[in-house]
């Protein structure tokens, strides 16, 4: 059986500022065509983890390796494995959309002609082909962010890496960013990205790290996160006023009704009751059920309780 290309290596990387250690040799491995979510609060060390791999900043210790090409050794290599996407726009606003896309091309080596055919092709892929002539300063917000996309495209890099790419936009745009990059990854580009969004990282990415104080303090895939917690919380709404006889029928599931009396949140225990019986238990109660849905974002509570016991382990 072929061994699984790692497309990002990282081994005991240290980053210090000065006196401040952002990154304290964290470990990282990302497969060859995975979908990658990096989360953290502020200043967790996403951004400089980042910047290490595209090379915007230097490492302080250990060992990094992209597709097998070591990030200081091979350093050409690895700039050409590379797209990234920063968080801020950082292009030219006075440049034409078209033109941006083929100076890009240019820092890496490609020929004009075959910077334009590549520039066409992303533009239809990213809806800009009526802006191919507008220069960037007239694009709307969601134009920019996907003519950033397209421009860290155009050498073809096995790897995208992008930085909170939907930091403050608005729901419509962030979900057709996600079809952009669920696409693009579907082609066979490997993506790393930041995100404070758990809700996209639950969306778009197979496996999660979780970086907190500059240490990764779990990795795991996506679906094994969620499931991770030993609570279940769902909210049950019902037609009519839940009764008093009901909650009292089901009191080992600690019922709180709502003001309104016509929601209540239950709780049980997932290893011990079957969702089955809790439905049945439920049903037994005769509350006329309009609807059963899980309360909040699991994998938000897991985050939450993940990156709070690491700092308790701080005090
Ligand atoms: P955010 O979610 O707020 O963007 P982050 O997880 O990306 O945060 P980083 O930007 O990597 O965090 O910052 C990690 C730590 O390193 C922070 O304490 C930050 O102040 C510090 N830091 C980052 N860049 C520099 C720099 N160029 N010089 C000095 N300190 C820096």
């Amino acid at each position: 059986m072929n061994e699984v290309e790692m497309a990002i290596d990282v081994r005991g990387l240290r980053k210090v500022y000065g006196v401040l250690e952002a990154l304290c040799g964290i470990n990282l491995q990302v497969k060859d065509g995975e979908f990658f979510g990096l989360l953290g609060p502020n200043g967790a060390g996403k951004t400089t983890t980042l910047n290490v791999l595209s090379g915007l900043a230097n490492k302080t210790e250990g060992d990094v390796t992209l597709f097998g090409h070591d990030l200081i050794r091979e350093y050409r290599n690895c700039r050409h494995l590379v797209g990234l996407v920063p968080q801020e726009f950082n292009f030219d606003l006075f440049a034409k959309v078209e033109k941006i896309l083929i100076f890009q091309g240019g820092y890496f080596g490609i020929p004009v002609e075959e910077c334009k055919r590549r520039a066409e092709r992303l533009m239809v892929q990213f809806d800009l082909t009526d802006k191919r002539g507008t220069s960037a300063r007239y694009l709307s917000g969601g134009m920019k962010r996907r003519l950033m996309i397209a421009r860290a495209l155009i050498h073809n890099p096995r790897l995208l890496i992008l930085d909170e790419p939907t930091a403050g936009v608005d729901v419509d745009l962030r979900r057709s960013l996600w079809n952009f990059l669920q696409e693009i990854n579907a082609s066979g580009t490997t993506i790393l990205l930041t995100t404070h969004y758990i809700e996209e990282a639950e969306a778009l990415c197979d496996t999660i790290g979780i970086i907190h104080q500059g240490r990764i303090i779990e990795v795991d895939s996506t679906r094994n996160l969620s499931n991770r917690l030993g609570c279940e919380t769902v909210l049950v709404t019902s037609e009519q006023p839940i009764p008093e006889s009901a909650t009292r029928q089901i009191s080992a599931y600690d019922p709180a009704v709502n003001e309104d009396g016509h929601e209540m949140q239950i709780t049980f225990h997932k290893g011990q009751v079957p969702y089955t019986t809790v439905l049945q238990d439920l049903v037994a109660t005769g509350i006329p059920i309009s609807s059963v849905r899980p309360a909040g974002n699991r994998l938000e509570t897991v985050f939450i309780e993940l990156t709070q016991k690491d700092a308790s382990y701080e005090e």
